[in-house]
């Protein structure tokens, strides 16, 4: 990997970076905290909403949502998936920090798209050890939208189930399309 590779010339990133990504980040950050003033809120979120997403690099939630800082927690994975763990934070997002609703977002492009589940059988050949986790691999972004909704709806640990709505983002034109449940 480069550190000469081509950095836009904007004038936050006109800093040139001789070290690891990381220490760029660093550097973004001791310009972030220098502007930065205590906004004096609390833990629980503005908009009392929770979005789960892929974490796909071209997905600015804030951005595409219009989100300002402190509205909303964002729970990001591989494909945006509801797995047990997104559930744990969920959980924790509703019972303890008040959120109500849950907006769940897949895109366009995923890299889930491209794998299946042999990938987890090709990592123990490798390594010698089967992952715990399943891949979550998908053919139909649509219908995986449908099972994601659904598992938030069934779970046991929820206490606000009823609004609960699946998007596709396109990364081509940065529009969400709603998924109809059913
Ligand atoms: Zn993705």
């Amino acid at each position: 990997m480069s550190t000469s590779a081509s950095v836009p010339a904007g004038p936050q990133r006109a800093i040139a970076h001789r070290g690891t990504v990381t220490d760029r980040l660093v550097e973004a950050n001791e310009r972030y905290a220098a502007a930065f003033t205590d906004p004096g809120m609390d833990a629980r979120p503005v908009l009392h909403v929770a979005v789960v997403a892929c974490m796909d690099a071209r997905l600015d939630l804030h951005d595409a949502l219009g989100l300002e800082l402190g509205d909303c927690h964002t729970i990001r994975n591989a494909g945006g998936v509801v797995t047990d763990d997104v559930i744990r934070s969920l959980t924790i997002s509703q019972r303890a920090l008040g959120t109500r609703s849950v907006v769940l977002i897949h895109h366009t492009g995923c890299g889930l798209e491209s794998l299946t589940e042999d990938f987890r059988h090709e990592l123990e050949d490798e390594v010698g050890q089967r992952p715990p986790w399943a891949v979550e691999a998908f053919r139909d972004v649509e219908q995986d939208v449908r099972q994601s909704m659904q598992r938030v709806r069934t779970s046991p640990f929820l206490v606000h189930t009823d609004d609960v709505r699946g998007f596709v983002f396109d990364v081509k034109t940065g529009l969400l399309r709603e998924i109809d449940p059913t």
